[in-house]
């Protein structure tokens, strides 16, 4: 089977690497916010020319902490995409806020941006764009919407990381962004981890105390800023000032992120390279091939087409050992978790049209000419 992504052939690259530094982090004794998620921190967020990272258990939680650093809670509306992986919509509601969704561009599956300027209220608080497929949403025109109505932006930037966007890091171009390193991202860790990028000093001591029990002295500048006070308090890190979560990113974890990130940028750029040979090739048949965004490099985190007779084809590859997948095949108006919202059938237009289209094929930085050669074979011959 050609898999959708392969993670033990890059380890078997860096293995090595990894095992000496796990190794180390395992002898040092300290598990929990040492050095090594410090040092993730601080190249995590020059990697992406922001001022501030912070680390935290994953890509849902750097969802919702973003959301509570921004003090959205219950009674908040919080306007997103309706086509992604459910934890974006679930993090909104999480935190108490009524997700609202808007439609998708059937071109590039993303929040359509003329579609967002309807569905603000008075309780509309932020939109969340998701950089769906690793390919970064329409930023100027959201912002143009955001600041015309002083609404936050905060990036779902989970399948983008490194992407760029007019030259800046997906991510790095709303209040905040946020990311997951669950392995099978474009950086993904050996479990769950993820980050919370911004350049505002507010957010990104909020975000921090929120993500540790909002204790200690981080929790005190963050209590300050909130409330306007000049607390002295006690540094002492038994000393809670706000209700948050525990939401850290471990050392082992951290470790191997800062072994990771040195290779994103080549690990992205064969991504690319593959998937603009698939488009080469497939763009004189009968699919739509994934388009960009003007002033966009995208991750290719996935590789999506669209095409007639979708579930037959998608079928045919999997019996010739092609392990292509269906991202994503319901919207989130229509998944069943979220039907206290009351959307109906034929509420996203847009992107009830394309899903039962989309295909998405094996992409990842190690798939060999050879294999990527069968799998345009195969589809072909599927086409045809
Ligand atoms: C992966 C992902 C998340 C959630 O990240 P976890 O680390 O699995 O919690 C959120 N949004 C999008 C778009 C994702 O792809």
């Amino acid at each position: 089977m050609i898999p959708i992504t392969d993670l033990s052939t890059q380890y078997k690259s860096i293995g090595g690497e990894i095992q000496k530094e796990v190794s180390k982090v395992l002898e040092s004794g300290s598990y929990i916010m040492g050095k090594h998620v410090r040092q993730f921190e601080e190249d995590f967020a020059a990697y992406n020319g922001c001022k501030y990272a912070i680390g935290v258990a994953n890509g849902t939680d750097a969802l919702v902490i973003s959301l509570m650093a921004a003090g959205i809670g219950k009674g908040d509306e919080v306007i997103t995409t309706s086509f992604s992986f459910f934890a974006t919509a679930e993090a909104i509601s999480s935190v108490g806020a009524k997700p609202v969704f808007a439609d998708i561009d059937t071109e590039t599956y993303n929040i359509d941006p003329g579609d967002i300027k309807g569905k603000i209220t008075s309780k509309t608080k932020a939109i969340v764009p998701v950089h769906i497929f690793g390919n970064p949403a329409n930023m100027e025109k959201i912002l143009n919407v955001a600041s015309k109505h002083k609404l936050y932006v905060i990036e779902d930037a989970c399948q983008a990381v490194g992407a760029l966007y007019n030259g800046k890091r997906a991510g790095s171009i709303g209040n905040a962004g946020c990311f997951s390193f669950f392995p099978s991202k474009n950086l993904g860790c050996c479990g769950d981890g993820g980050a919370i990028i911004t350049n505002d000093e507010r957010t990104a001591v909020i975000a921090k105390a929120l993500s540790s029990h909002g204790g200690g002295e981080t929790g005190l500048r963050a209590y300050n800023l909130i409330t306007g006070t000049n607390e002295k308090g006690s540094p002492d890190k038994y000393c809670n000032y706000l209700i948050g979560c525990n939401s850290r990113l471990d050392e082992i974890q951290a470790a191997i992120l800062n072994i990771k990130l040195k290779y994103l940028d080549r690990w992205n750029e064969q991504r690319r390279e593959k998937a603009y040979l698939y488009n080469s090739i497939l763009k004189d048949y009968s699919v739509s091939i994934p388009k960009e965004e003007t002033g966009s490099q995208p991750s290719y985190h996935i590789y999506t087409l669209r095409t007639r007779n979708r579930d037959i084809i998608l079928k045919e590859l999997r019996r010739q050992e092609i392990d292509a997948r269906v991202y994503y095949s319901i919207p989130l108006h229509l998944q069943k978790g979220l039907e206290h919202l009351g959307y109906k059938k034929g509420d996203m237009k847009s992107a009830e049209k394309v899903i039962p289209y989309m295909i998405s094929l094996p992409l990842y930085p190690e798939l060999t000419a050879k294999e990527q050669n069968r799998i345009i074979k195969c589809l072909i011959n599927t086409l045809t």
